[in-house]
């Protein structure tokens, strides 16, 4: 990650991730209550819920709704799929329709256990705003790999370090399941955007500016209770322009300044400390748009990764690996296949 400044935040990583059902969701807070209970006071699931959801309140609400606007077609479509519609919601309507999707949280069976691993070396991140592109909405199985090598991503809970300090300290323990995919929805159209814009493809610049254009102009919507037609502005965004109007509405992007100042050595520096990992991911992203960062193709998997070392073919090693992951998996597959080339039958 190119940034100026000094990397201070700590990502502390659990053993195990699940996906909470609804119906355990009271089950499992109120777990995560007794293990907190010596940072917070405990207490009953029931208020606890009602405190997060109330939490994903504020922003959480219209991004939901923007999901529309800011989604590539294909994560789109896995949305209509699990969504009936986008139309406003009111706050009880959308604070159910969050507990019907559930969350995903620390394992219950690995939640006595102390985070196993601390991420401080930024080297190990280089990585994760490309690995957390590949996560779409409501990918569950791909959603928990994530989070076992970097922690989740965003969430409603921050849990607290040894010392019982949340400075720099990024460690979710929870997130609902709703606003999380919400998060990922509109991380990955913005990633998207950007690929598309680099691929120089016509055709799929010209589909993302078409999408976005019929999105916003001509829609009518439920506003308040009252039907409005957004009006059309004839002119329509070009993919950069649709680019740059993101990255200044700096509500989308969560936690944005990250940035205090230490002392090293006598003189002041710049210090990023982290919320999320969607913060990171967000700033690594950026910095690879301001600089115009080149991809390669994982030989492996097929995903992007940015190519920080040439020479290389795959994505890049997950945090405390020496080597990528992609790349064992390749190596693996290419000897399965020698082997069976050698002796043809044992295969059959
Ligand atoms: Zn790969």
């Amino acid at each position: 990650m190119d940034i100026n400044g000094n990397f201070n935040s700590k990502i502390l990583v659990y053993d195990d991730y699940s996906i909470v059902n609804p119906s355990e969701l009271n089950k499992r807070l109120q777990g995560l209550s007794e293990y907190n209970s010596h940072y917070i006071s405990p207490m009953k699931s029931t208020e606890w819920i009602s405190i997060l959801l109330e939490g994903e309140i504020s922003s959480g609400q219209w991004k939901y709704e923007d999901v529309i606007y800011f989604s590539t077609k294909e994560d789109f479509d896995i949305w209509k799929k699990k969504v009936a519609d986008f139309d406003y919601k009111n706050e009880d309507e959308y604070k159910q329709e969050i507990l019907k999707f559930g969350g995903i949280s620390v394992d219950s069976e690995t939640l006595n256990n102390k985070p196993v691993k601390t991420i401080s070396d930024v080297v190990e991140l280089e990585g994760l705003y490309t690995e957390l592109a590949k996560v779409r909405p409501f990918d569950e199985k791909r959603l928990v790999n994530f989070s076992k090598s970097f922690g989740i991503p965003i969430g409603s809970l921050i849990g607290l370090g040894d010392d019982g300090t949340q400075d720099g300290i990024i460690c979710i323990q929870f997130s609902f399941l709703l606003p999380l995919y919400t998060e990922l929805t509109i991380y990955r159209f913005i990633f998207n955007c950007w690929i598309a814009l680099k691929s120089e493809d016509e055709n799929l610049i010209k589909g993302i500016e078409d999408r976005y254009y019929k999105a916003f102009d001509g829609q009518t919507i439920t506003f308040m209770g009252e039907k409005r037609t957004i009006k059309k502005s004839g002119t329509k965004k070009t993919l950069i322009e649709i680019i740059i109007s993101f990255l200044n509405a700096y509500d989308y992007i969560p936690n944005t300044v990250p940035i205090r100042y230490e002392a090293i050595n006598n003189s002041v520096k710049i210090s990023l400390n982290y919320q999320d990992l969607l913060s990171v991911a967000y700033h690594q992203l950026i910095q690879a748009i301001v600089k115009n960062a080149s991809f390669k193709v994982c030989d492996n998997c097929g995903h992007l990764f940015e190519i920080i070392h040439e020479g290389r073919r795959f994505c890049p090693p997950l945090p405390g690996r020496k080597r990528s992951t992609c790349e064992n998996t390749f190596n693996q597959r290419l000897k399965r296949k020698r082997r069976s080339e050698q002796n043809p039958e044992e295969s059959e």
